[in-house]
């Protein structure tokens, strides 16, 4: 399991994350990204390296 982080400060809510998603794991909920199914997370990382704000983060649990 992976704990996957938004900085609610620095999320815009673009969805460069969401699209990144090879697992489908994110949403934007509010206008902001939300890790709506953390179970399927393989810590690829592609989230991170997409958002241009650096506001999501994964790391092991
Ligand atoms: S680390 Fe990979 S699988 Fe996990 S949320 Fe980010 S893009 Fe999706
Ligand atoms: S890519 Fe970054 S700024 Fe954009 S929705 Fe995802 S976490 Fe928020």
């Amino acid at each position: 399991m992976f704990v996957i982080t938004v900085d609610a400060r620095r999320c815009d809510g673009c969805a460069s994350c969401v699209q990144a998603c090879p697992m489908d794991v994110l949403i934007i909920e509010a206008e902001k990204a939300s890790p709506a199914r953390p179970e399927l997370c393989m810590c690829c990382q592609l989230c991170e390296v997409d958002c241009p704000n650096q506001a999501i983060t994964v790391r092991e649990a």
